[in-house]
């Protein structure tokens, strides 16, 4: 027995049992991330909920009634600067209560903390800025029946509580959100499905608020299924925060009642990469295998993530976890907000920095929701009629024409402490018209280009800057440690035996066209 244990067919027997005994888990899947201690990851917990038992840690309901919310209580989580402990203690502030679960995440030390901002208010959150309104968006002159907002011709927005898992500091909606006296009962819930029965063009629901997720699970099913049973209503979205601030809200209860009332789409909102974790990761595999398709709609926020950098960080982790970047949303002018608020510039520098440097998958439409009440409009050149110094003129698909308020002031993010631009993605060669906008260089020369009617110097300039196709990390291809690619002379073989070496095909201001039997590709890449 024991010799014939050695035999090399024997070996690859015990192997094939051994794959077929235990299945292969793909290392590559955010939702099957395991800790240490060989079982689910787990993000970082504050030392005060160090004993809470797990069972009651991943209990929902035990999160939003164990929720944090006076000065002292947040002290015990964090350690608070002047600013934010005016903030905390403010008459007339916008509700605060953070979950556990997310004030876990905070860094206790640094008061720059991504998630801390959105949750923790300040002292400056009190200042006025012109241009500020309670309703920016005008929801209420558009809403038939309260909490109704129909502005587009075919969808509207549902809000079905005022009620949110944690309080963002930006909210748009602080003039209703989190006011336990302007909530939403069933009777106004009937009043907007009676609304929604007698309005065929609607075929589109998005139910938002508050959070729909905080409703109780019985009372937010009979809200889906008031709209399911209206035959016009194609698709209904939900909103929602909750997967964020409280992933554990995301059982399979809650899977299992979704998938019944298909086609459900769901829109999360994350801001910074810090806010997924294995948590998150595990909601979002969960809410994908209902069958929910997943999108992400971001705040450019200052001093959160007004960056490049973090952005494209932010994006690339949704991706992992197939969430598709859906909306980049301008900072509206809303109470509270000032201190948040980014020029219009930022992010269309922060669009720059992802539209060809990563998946077209990853890259949101950035949009300014209209003041006065006008819908999403994206910020390009077709909508973009005007900008000043201090303000943008932008028109809606309707022809309505509004404009948005530059902010006064705006601190610009600070490249020398962002880890995530201190470690950016290395791109050689690429950086583009992003080089220009970040002020790494003044102008790009167009070298290699000088002769752009000869085939040969075209192509030499494609070549020209052989960094750019080193692996990444590795540093050269291999062997070739340090040595750059050799740069093709111009008319060299490699241009497929088009032009004879030095002799222009072109004449100068003609435009090289693909001649028969050519493909078409280079050509067009090359010139555009
Ligand atoms: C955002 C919004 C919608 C949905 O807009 P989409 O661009 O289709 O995502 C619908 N109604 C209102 C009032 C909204 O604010
Ligand atoms: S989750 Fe949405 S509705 Fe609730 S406070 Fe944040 S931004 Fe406002």
């Amino acid at each position: 027995m024991e010799a014939s244990s050695a035999n090399p067919t024997d070996i690859a027997t015990r192997t094939e049992v051994a794959l077929t005994e235990q299945p292969w888990v793909n290392p590559r899947d955010p939702a099957k991330a395991v800790g240490p201690d060989g079982r689910p990851a787990r993000s970082r917990r504050a030392p005060i909920w160090a004993d809470v038992p797990d069972e009651q840690w991943d209990d929902w309901r035990w999160q939003l009634s164990h929720r944090i919310n006076t000065v002292d209580e947040v002290a015990a989580v964090l350690n608070l600067t002047d600013d934010e402990r005016a903030g905390l203690t403010a008459e007339d502030k916008f509700r605060v209560d953070i979950t556990p679960y997310f004030a876990s995440l905070i860094d206790p030390d640094d008061p720059n903390d991504p998630i801390r901002r959105q949750v923790i208010p300040l002292g400056r959150e009190a200042e006025a800025f012109t241009a500020m309104m309670e309703d920016s968006l005008a929801e209420d002159r558009h809403s038939p029946v309260p909490g109704l907002v129909h502005r587009y011709p075919d969808r509207v927005l549902m809000l079905v509580t005022t009620q949110c898992a944690s309080y963002c500091r930006y909210c748009t909606r602080s003039r209703i959100v989190g006011d336990p006296r302007q909530n939403f009962n069933s009777r106004e819930h009937e009043a907007q499905l009676e609304y929604l029965r007698r309005t065929p063009q609607v075929r589109d629901v998005l139910i938002s608020g508050g959070d729909g997720l905080t409703l109780a699970p019985k009372l937010l099913e009979r809200i889906i299924r008031g709209l399911r049973e209206i035959p016009h209503i194609e698709i209904i979205r939900i909103g929602t925060r909750v997967p964020v601030f409280l992933p554990q809200r995301v059982d399979d209860e809650l899977c299992e009642m979704l998938a019944r009332y298909h086609p459900i789409w769901m829109n999360l909102h994350f801001n910074h990469p810090n806010e997924i974790t294995p948590e998150v990761a595990r909601a979002a595999d969960k809410l994908t295998r209902a069958g929910v398709p997943l999108g992400n709609q971001s705040v450019l926020l200052a001093g959160v993530n007004d960056c490049v950098h973090i952005q494209r960080a932010l994006v690339h982790r949704l991706v992992e976890n197939r969430i598709r970047p859906y909306y980049l949303y301008q900072c509206d002018l809303v109470e509270g907000s000032g201190h948040f608020r980014t020029p219009v510039g930022k992010g269309l520098e922060i669009m720059e920095g992802l539209r060809g440097h990563t998946s077209g998958y990853a890259i949101p439409t950035y949009v300014i929701d209209a003041p006065g009440g006008g819908g999403k409009i994206p910020v390009m050149p077709n909508y973009l009629i005007s900008y000043s110094d201090h303000k943008v003129v932008l028109r809606n698909y309707e022809g309505y024409i509004t404009t948005y308020e530059e902010p006064p002031t705006y601190t610009p993010h600070d490249k020398s402490t962002c880890a995530y631009c201190q470690h950016e993605r290395p791109e050689p060669g690429q950086s583009g018209v992003l080089g220009l906008l970040e002020g790494e260089r003044m102008w790009i020369e167009p070298s290699g280009f000088e002769e752009t009617h000869r085939r040969g110097a075209i192509e030499a300039h494609r070549l020209q800057d052989p960094s750019k196709w080193v692996p990444f990390g590795v540093g050269a291809i291999e062997g070739r440690a340090g040595k750059p690619l050799p740069v093709l002379e111009a008319g060299a073989e490699a241009n497929g035996g088009g032009a004879a070496p030095g002799k222009a095909e072109y004449g100068p201001g003609e435009e090289p066209r693909p001649r028969e039997g050519e493909p078409t590709g280079t050509a067009h890449g090359e010139l555009l």
